[in-house]
């Protein structure tokens, strides 16, 4: 999608540290660490959110789930935490789903 900074990153259009590529997905470093380590996990193919997540096929979104923890596994990380903010009232600011891996320094949740 023309518009979407996060199609830019996955064509190369603009610069991010990657840290995993492959299945369709790519990880890379949130420009603005929310937490010691902060990564985000994307689709190549652009979904708006999660949402609409029932876009992606059982294969993929199984894909897509072992991607995010291989990433993590790949990082170092046993504890860490996994979120997807849905729309602006859950936090949404990029309209390209994103998983971010959070972990070090979190505060506590729930
Ligand atoms: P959201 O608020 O949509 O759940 O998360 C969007 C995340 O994308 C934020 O944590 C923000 O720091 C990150 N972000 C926004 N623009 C860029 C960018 O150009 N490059 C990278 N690497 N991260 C970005
Ligand atoms: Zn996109």
């Amino acid at each position: 999608m023309t518009n979407c900074i996060f199609c830019k990153i996955i064509a190369g259009e603009i610069p991010a540290t990657i840290v995993a590529r492959g299945a369709g997905m790519l990880a890379f470093e949130d420009v603005a660490p929310k937490a010691d380590v902060h990564v985000l996990v994307v689709p190549e193919r652009h979904i708006e959110s999660f949402r609409d997540i029932e876009t992606l096929t059982p294969d993929e979104s199984k894909e897509m789930l072992g991607f995010v923890a291989t990433t993590a596994r790949g990082l170092g990380l046993e504890d860490y935490r996994v979120i997807v903010n849905t729309g602006p009232g859950g936090g949404q600011t990029v309209f390209h789903l994103h998983w971010h891996i959070l972990a070090g320094n979190l505060p506590a949740f729930g």
